[in-house]
């Protein structure tokens, strides 16, 4: 897999490349390729934003910037180059990554990722240019470069033996093998500590019972929810301004 990411500031990148899942990804083959779109704008200054029609605060990255950079980086127009390879505006507002799909986009050969700053893309590059719009929460966070990473981080640890163990990403939170619902706790030793005991099955040796035990409680937090923990009343009352302590 291919996985180019268009970013005006791509050494954020630097440090993402060396962390090991994407270090034994890119030893397999796959690639990671960062562009600045800078590089290719055909304003003077390095310019590549400009302030909104209709007024309001912060910049916004020109179209026509964006054209030049993709056209420099793939040699064709980029209205064409999404019916080639997935190209992914990151927006707040887009479609919300989940695992299923992680997977799908997981099993593209290609994918170029497009990182917006300050006040965003011009309307036109997502519209114009971008196969899909990404969102990685309903959050703002101050450009798509973390959004980005989570988006490669998600996509590359599926790749066969990106992890350290081949069947560790297929057992996990929201798969498909646990029928989307969040992983079961894990627990090492010691089997006890402070008086909080492993549960017995664990240390049971009983595989069955264990992989019982384990869908159960898969089930239970996709029921009631992530942390399957309803708000212990002691700890509100003490996190409260002039509580006890
Ligand atoms: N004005 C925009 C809005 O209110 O939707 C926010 C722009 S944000 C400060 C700058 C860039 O960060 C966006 O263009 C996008 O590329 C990226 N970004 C911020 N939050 C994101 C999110 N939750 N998911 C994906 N990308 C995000």
């Amino acid at each position: 897999m291919q996985l180019d990411v268009v970013s005006l500031f791509p050494e954020w990148f630097d440090w993402f490349s060396t962390q090991r899942h994407v270090r034994n990804a890119l030893a397999r083959g796959h690639e990671v390729r960062t562009f600045n779109p800078r590089d290719w704008t055909p304003l003077s200054g390095g310019q590549v934003d400009d302030t909104p029609f209709g007024g309001g605060a912060g910049m916004v990255l020109r179209v026509d910037v964006m054209d030049q950079a993709l056209r420099g980086i793939y040699g064709q127009d980029p209205v064409d180059l999404r019916t080639q390879r997935r190209v992914i505006a990151l927006t707040p507002g887009g479609r919300m990554l989940d695992d299923a799909f992680v997977d799908e986009l997981a099993a593209e050969p290609a994918i170029t990722l497009l990182c917006g700053r300050y006040e965003g893309f011009d309307e036109r590059i997502v519209q114009h240019f971008a196969s899909d719009a990404v969102s990685v929460g309903r959050y703002v966070l101050s450009g798509g470069e973390l959004a980005a990473m989570v988006v490669m981080d998600t996509v590359l640890r599926k790749q066969p033996g990106a992890l350290g163990h081949a069947e560790s990403s297929l057992e996990e939170s929201f798969s498909r093998a646990l029928g989307g619902d969040p992983e079961y706790p894990h627990y090492t030793r010691p089997a006890e500590y402070r008086g909080w005991k492993v549960p017995p099955v664990l240390l049971s040796g009983h595989h069955e019972e264990i992989a019982g035990w384990r869908r159960m409680r898969s089930h239970e937090r996709g029921v009631v929810g992530p942390t399957a923990r309803p708000p212990d009343p002691e700890i509100t009352e003490r996190r409260r301004p002039g509580g006890p302590d």
